[in-house]
């Protein structure tokens, strides 16, 4: 079954081109992820093959300018890319986003110089980025993160504890935000670019998840870190800023990465209830099932619409911060539904690992937490509406 035969809002929206692009992803994860995702989730493994497949097929900057080593996509083709991965597979998908999350704030703030030595290894895939804001104390209110940047000769030395991040213990550059400033709050925080191997960079431990599993997350401690200020991302106490705007973005990866997850729950559903005989026929005949499916695709094809709207609005040059937000909180809590609903048609088998909706089910949770939780989406939505109402832009 081919989900597009009922649902063709990606194939009217993308041109001739993009479809081709996308028709690639669909090869790699046939034949790449697919086949590795329930082993990937119980091993707590690293997807490594699955990036080598993306990279090879030159999929790992596609947001990031050709000038600069990546593909320079639209938004539009990045979100149905990432949301075909995560069809297959949430924690590939969470690992190749975060690669792309890692290139914004050097396309955002980046000098020629740093985009030049950076962007073109993390756009082939031959590096991988990452970047480190939570801190154990500071989630949701990361205006006042609390790692330092204590300028010294000739640049700044990092102190102070980061958790939750994603590829962190394997990322090859992180772009790590820290305070310079003397305020408490967002004026006083800067972006840097720190290597793996960085004397004073300290992996601490790796956390065991509910979901995402077969992606990493490390807690890291910089101790005495001494970062050069040619590292520095833009310009000192500016960064909160710069960081608001890639989190527009990186809300986009994750209401793609939820409505891929509950597209592939659905198709895993549908494909059951046509199989799946009780009381002499199919259990799609029961209308109770079949009403149940109905609602999981509009719930799938409502959301990709509220997707499709902020990519649109990111392509025109738009602000888009309301509508990525408004797209992260649907999109993450309709994955939540549909998964849940998709493991009910099959049943106890649902509940088997074998069958792979339990892990979807896992997996569409982190979707309401991350990339701030859907408290913070509201939060977002609501200012924005002031915003507007005030008669700002
Ligand atoms: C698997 C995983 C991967 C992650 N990857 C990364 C990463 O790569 N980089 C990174 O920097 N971080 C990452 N994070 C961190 C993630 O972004 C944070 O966990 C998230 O922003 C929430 O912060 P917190 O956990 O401290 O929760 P808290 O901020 O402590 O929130 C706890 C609860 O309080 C609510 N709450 C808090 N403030 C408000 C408010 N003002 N109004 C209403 N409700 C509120 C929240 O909604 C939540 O329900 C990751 C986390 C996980 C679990």
């Amino acid at each position: 079954m081919n989900p597009e035969s009922l649902t063709p809002l990606a194939d009217l929206d993308l041109t001739d081109e993009e479809r081709m692009v996308r028709d690639v992803v669909r090869k790699v994860v046939a034949a790449e992820i697919q086949p590795r995702a329930i082993e990937l989730d119980e091993t707590e493994g690293f997807p490594w093959p699955q990036m080598q497949a993306l990279s090879r097929q030159g999929l790992m900057g596609l947001l990031t300018p050709e000038a600069d080593g990546g593909q320079g996509a639209r938004h539009l083709l990045y979100v149905a890319v990432v949301e075909e991965i995560a069809r297959a597979c949430a924690a590939t998908a969470l690992v190749y986003f975060t690669n792309t999350h890692g290139q914004l704030p050097l396309l955002f703030a980046g000098t020629s110089e740093q985009k030049r030595r950076y962007l073109p290894r993390l756009a082939s895939g031959e590096w991988l980025g990452a970047i480190a804001i939570t801190e154990p104390d500071h989630g949701s209110d990361v205006a006042h993160l609390r790692t330092r940047a204590e300028r010294v000769a000739g640049g700044y030395v990092l102190d102070g504890e980061k958790i939750f991040i994603t590829t962190g213990d394997k990322a090859d550059l992180l772009t790590v935000f820290a305070r310079t400033g003397p305020d408490p709050g967002a004026r006083g925080i800067s972006a840097f670019l720190v290597e793996k191997g960085t004397p004073g960079l300290v992996v601490v431990r790796t956390e065991r998840k509910m979901g995402v599993r077969g992606s990493s997350t490390a807690a890291l401690r910089f101790d005495r870190c001494f970062v050069a200020e040619a590292q520095r991302l833009g310009e000192e106490n500016q960064a909160f800023p710069l960081l608001m705007r890639v989190f527009d973005v990186t809300r986009l990866s994750t209401a793609a990465q939820a409505v891929g997850i509950a597209q592939g729950a659905y198709d895993i559903a549908l494909a059951y209830s046509l199989e799946r005989r009780q009381f002499g026929q199919r259990i799609y005949d029961f209308q109770a099932v079949q009403f149940r499916l109905a609602n999981m695709l509009t719930e799938i094809t409502a959301g990709r619409l509220l997707l499709y709207q902020a990519a649109r609005l990111a392509d025109q040059g738009r602000r888009f911060t309301a509508e990525a937000s408004m797209a992260k909180l649907w999109c993450s809590e309709m994955a939540g539904r549909v998964t849940n609903e998709a493991v009910q048609t099959l049943g106890g088998y649902g509940y088997i690992r074998d069958y792979g909706v339990e892990r979807m089910m896992r997996d569409a949770k982190i979707t309401q937490i991350y990339d701030g939780t859907n408290d913070i989406q509201r939060l977002i939505i609501a200012r924005q509406v002031l915003v507007a109402a005030s008669g700002g832009s």
